[in-house]
């Protein structure tokens, strides 16, 4: 269900009776899920799986965009060390899956030479983008090279960042970048800046998923696309004390009220609520 329907009022329950009204017929409970307290469910590194001996490999795709010649190493890593099984995440990264242990490494390594890292920095890891203006008719910004670019500025002002961030893109809002789920979720938008419409972003922040979901706050900050780097380093330099971005002041908020989304400990430090 995309979150702008959850907007129109619909909730899962009511989805799920308007499909199977559709259906007619009932569908099968989902097995029971602990959720985990980890925000990112990518799947990414060297995972043991349950049977022994074998692992599952999760690469990253920066910004959900990968070239043919890419899944042509992929796939044939997978046939070559596996058993030739290829999976795609809601995350969009990949899962190369029952790597024997005295494969990982060299899997591992040729990953990584063809621009599908095991390891990234926290922003590649936790950035999303929608499909964007390249391929939507509906979108309003250019998203997929908008994403590498600004994960690059933020890495550089950032070097070394380790926390858990989810940095969601979405080029209209209809969400199928889903920032309403995202630490910081950028809506994409068009405003007049120096007399010319230009691509912008507007922020929304608070949002997660696992144990401590919660829906993103609209903070009534936007600006254009150029500037959202300045606009996010303004939203952590206070949480980073060391950072040579410390001193700028935070984004402005216009709604202080307190949420269950403040009160969760995961976001104990978060400062939506206050700036
Ligand atoms: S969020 Fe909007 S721009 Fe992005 S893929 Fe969906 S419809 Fe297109």
């Amino acid at each position: 269900m995309k979150f702008l329907f959850l907007q129109h009022g619909w909730t899962a329950d009511s989805f799920l009776a308007a499909i199977e009204s559709k259906l007619g017929y009932k569908l099968d409970p989902a097995a029971p899920e602990q959720l985990p307290a980890s925000i990112h469910r990518d799947h990414l590194g060297v995972i043991p799986q349950k049977q022994p001996g074998l692992f599952t490999i999760g690469a990253s795709v920066i910004r959900g965009r990968i070239t043919p010649a890419q899944i042509r190493v992929a796939a044939d890593l997978a046939e070559h060390h596996g058993d030739g099984h290829l999976r795609a995440t809601l995350m969009q990264n990949l899962l190369l899956i029952n790597i024997p242990e005295s494969r990982v490494t060299s899997v591992v390594q040729e990953l990584a030479a063809n621009g599908l890292p095991v390891e990234t920095n926290a922003f590649v890891r936790g950035t999303v983008a929608c499909t964007g203006s390249e391929f939507c008719k509906l979108a309003l910004t250019e998203t997929k090279s908008y994403a590498r670019w600004l994960t690059e500025q933020l890495e550089d002002r950032f070097p070394g960042y380790q926390e858990d961030i989810k940095l969601h893109i979405t080029g209209c809002p209809n969400s199928c970048g889903q920032h309403w789920i995202a630490d910081i979720g950028i809506e994409g938008k068009k405003i007049k800046h120096e007399g010319k419409m230009v691509d912008a972003y507007y922020f929304c922040v608070g949002g997660s998923v696992g144990q401590f979901a919660a829906i993103a706050r609209p903070v009534g900050y936007r600006c254009p696309a150029d500037e959202v780097p300045n606009a996010i380093t303004r939203l952590l330099a206070p949480l980073k004390p060391n950072s040579r971005y410390a001193t700028s002041p935070p984004i402005a908020s216009p709604t202080p009220s307190r949420t269950a989304h403040d009160k969760s400990p995961r976001n104990q430090h978060c400062r939506c609520a206050t700036t």
